[in-house]
């Protein structure tokens, strides 16, 4: 992998780039400028929601590298995720993720690839279960799941499913969100980019916490998309394709694992079809 643009394929024959930008909590104002930093270091996947509340700002940022013949949009990996009904409904005091129940969802997602509206179709934050359950009454396979991987949380029966059912792992929070104040469900926060073990991989490597912390994914075919709208860090970031991790550091960040979570979302509303969590 010689490029910020390495690819892994999908199981609907398109290409995930395993490097893409993050954009929660990127702020209107600053999240174009994080694109257009992101596209000229080589990124070709920009990970939104419309949850995020600046998708328009990414998709005038983008519209415009476009037009500047930076990029086709054929080069380019956008995503996008929905939670049904209104944004953030609330019940009891808690977040209601959706009424209605995903296999419906997914039903609906079948039928706008079927009318050529998106070319792949994916899932966040589904466990064994509700991926079982999906794939029992699926036309179309899930293409991705995306879900929050890092050496604190590293879920390897979650990997080992999907790598025998051909869907693709996202990684989120990769570097541990550090610096979140909002939304920080987590009650016992930690420094990923300050592990010792973490630390002394990036020293060997004359790489940085963070460079290590990308390539553990990429290395094992996982598409991460870190969260920065630093233009030096977005670089930082893509500089991850020129240097390899060694089984015994691979072996290392995987002992790290702690199950611990930093998007607990322990806001959300249980849900018969949302556990969430197996554990
Ligand atoms: P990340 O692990 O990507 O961390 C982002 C934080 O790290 C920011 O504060 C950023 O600061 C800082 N940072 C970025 N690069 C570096 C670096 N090289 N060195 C030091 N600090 C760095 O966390 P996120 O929680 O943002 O996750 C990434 C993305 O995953 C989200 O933006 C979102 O797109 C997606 N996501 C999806 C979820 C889902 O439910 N599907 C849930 C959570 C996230 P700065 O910006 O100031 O440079």
């Amino acid at each position: 992998m010689a490029a910020a643009s390495a690819t892994r394929l999908l199981n609907n024959g398109c290409r995930i780039p395993l490097l893409g930008l993050g954009t929660w909590k990127s702020d209107p104002g600053v999240v174009g400028k994080a694109v257009s930093a992101a596209i000229d270091a080589g990124y070709r996947h920009i990970d939104g929601a419309y949850s995020y509340m600046n998708e328009a700002e990414v998709g005038a940022a983008v519209k415009k590298k476009i037009e500047e013949g930076v990029v086709t949009r054929e080069d380019l990996f956008i995503v996008s995720k929905k939670v049904l009904g209104e944004l953030f409904p609330m019940r009891k005091g808690r977040v209601l993720v959706s009424d209605a129940d995903y296999v419906d969802t997914w039903r609906a997602m079948e039928v706008l690839v079927d009318e050529g509206l998106v070319k792949s179709i994916g899932v966040s934050n589904f466990n064994i279960s509700q991926l079982e359950r999906l794939l029992s009454v699926a036309r179309i396979i899930p293409a991705v799941n995306q879900v929050e991987l890092h050496p604190y949380l590293t879920q390897p029966e979650l990997v080992e499913f999907c790598a025998t059912r051909d869907i693709a792992l996202t990684a989120f929070s990769p570097l541990g969100s550090p610096g979140r104040t909002v939304l920080n469900d987590s009650a016992d926060p930690k420094d990923l980019l300050k592990d010792p073990v973490v630390e002394v991989i990036a020293k060997n490597h004359r790489k940085s916490s963070a460079q290590v912390l990308l390539r553990f994914h990429v290395q094992r075919n996982i598409a991460t998309i870190p969260k920065s709208v630093t233009p030096a860090r977005i670089q930082e970031n893509a500089e991850i394709f020129d240097f390899e991790l060694m089984d015994e550091d691979l072996q290392s960040l995987l002992t790290l694992n702690k199950n611990w979570r930093v998007c607990q979302l322990t806001m959300l509303q249980d849900h018969q079809f949302y556990p969430f969590n197996d554990s």
